[in-house]
């Protein structure tokens, strides 16, 4: 099978981890994320992922004085370690050889991040987990993404949501809207469109990164991508 991308980053909040569960996890949700991975590990692909935190704490959520935000910011990227660490057992209990590198140190629970080491770990087929988003207050996991993904030389930033694509309004809202199926970031700064943070979609356009919006929870939706059928969202440079 031909195959269009060779390494992908994958990137998903963990919100998604949480499920219905209003906080921390749903181990179904868990297992179905386990199951897309050695899916795609079984088509060759290599796999690099950066999770969110959101299921346990964001840094917005702060609201007293007494926590500075940089402080808040920090528990955040501690609460994507939980995420990364949660995920690499339940991916080796899959069968799914798994590494955890983080921005943040914390060196009893996980390595520290090396782009070197991490392409080395894809190469070999291990799947590798990248928490602690950035290491540094102020961003988000979707920088994270776009950063890991730039320095593991990834193929693309698979940029899981809970709609299948980006859409010219909001499909929960408005029944007549409609799913783009290819944008360029020109198009999606122009209509003022939603894919990711600033930060982090200025480094995927400036570093020719291309994006795809899509979701992870659709069934197939991950094999119709890598195999380069109309799924998701793409934003490109506009000439791909
Ligand atoms: N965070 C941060 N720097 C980063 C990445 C994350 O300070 O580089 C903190 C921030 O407080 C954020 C929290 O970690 O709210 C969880 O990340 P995010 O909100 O991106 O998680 P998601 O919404 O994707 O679950």
């Amino acid at each position: 099978m031909e195959l269009k991308y060779k390494r992908i980053l994958l990137k998903f909040s963990g919100e998604v981890l949480m499920g219905n569960a209003g906080f921390g996890w749903d181990m179904s949700v868990l297992t179905q994320v386990a199951e897309q991975v050695k899916s795609i590990r079984a088509l060759g692909v290599e796999v690099a992922i950066v999770v969110g935190g959101g299921n346990v704490f964001r840094g917005a959520q702060v609201q007293s004085d007494m926590i500075q935000r940089s402080t808040a910011d920090q528990m955040g990227m501690m609460a994507t370690i939980m995420n990364a660490i949660a995920l690499r057992d339940v991916f080796e209990s899959h069968q799914l050889v798994s590494r955890v590198m983080s921005a943040q140190a914390v060196p009893s629970v996980s390595e520290g991040f090396s782009a070197n080491l991490a392409q080395k770990s894809l190469a070999l087929g291990e799947v590798v987990i990248f928490a602690g988003g950035t290491g540094n207050p102020f961003f988000t996991t979707d920088t994270a993404a776009a950063l890991r993904g730039i320095e593991v030389k990834a193929d693309v930033v698979l940029k899981a949501t809970k709609v299948d694509g980006i859409y010219n309004a909001d499909p929960f809202k408005d029944p007549t809207a409609t799913r783009y199926s290819r944008l360029s970031y020109t198009q999606v700064i122009q209509q003022n469109l939603q894919v990711m943070d600033l930060a982090a979609f200025a480094l995927c356009r400036d570093h020719a990164m291309p994006i795809r919006v899509f979701d992870m929870l659709k069934q197939g939706a991950i094999e119709r991508i890598l195999q380069g059928e109309d799924e998701g969202t793409l934003v490109t440079i506009g000439e791909e």
